[in-house]
């Protein structure tokens, strides 16, 4: 049988309501790069996280892996609508991580910032 997955990554280049493709949180971030307060955009709500509970998260074997997402959200300067500008899912792997020894959730690589479509993400 086949498994299905829900599989995205979009980006939403203007507001949904008034199609104005200025993004509130993107000018803002442009203007503090440039007078050299800010090294990277911000944005309203940016969030990565690996769907797992963390009650049980230590009894899970490493190496498991899990449904994940990457979310990022800004505001119409125009309309005041806020919306997804980036909207993806993705894998994240229960790994050691080596300098405190206790097991961490991983984020996939394939969650990059930069807009650009991730490696070895599955349509
Ligand atoms: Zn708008």
């Amino acid at each position: 049988m086949e498994e299905k997955k829900l599989r995205i990554d979009k980006q939403f280049k203007s507001c949904p309501a008034c199609h104005y493709k200025e993004q509130f949180f993107e000018e803002l971030s442009k203007e503090a790069i440039e007078a050299g307060s800010l090294n990277k955009r911000v944005y309203l709500i940016a969030n990565k996280q690996g769907l797992t509970n963390p009650a049980s998260f230590k009894l899970i074997p490493i190496g498991t892996k899990f449904p994940a997402y990457d979310i990022k959200v800004d505001v119409c300067p125009n309309c005041g609508c806020i919306y997804a500008v980036r909207l993806a899912t993705g894998e994240a792997e229960k790994r050691m991580q080596l300098l405190d020894n206790q097991p961490k959730l991983i984020l996939p690589h394939e969650f990059n910032d930069n807009g650009g479509r991730p490696d070895g993400i599955r349509p």
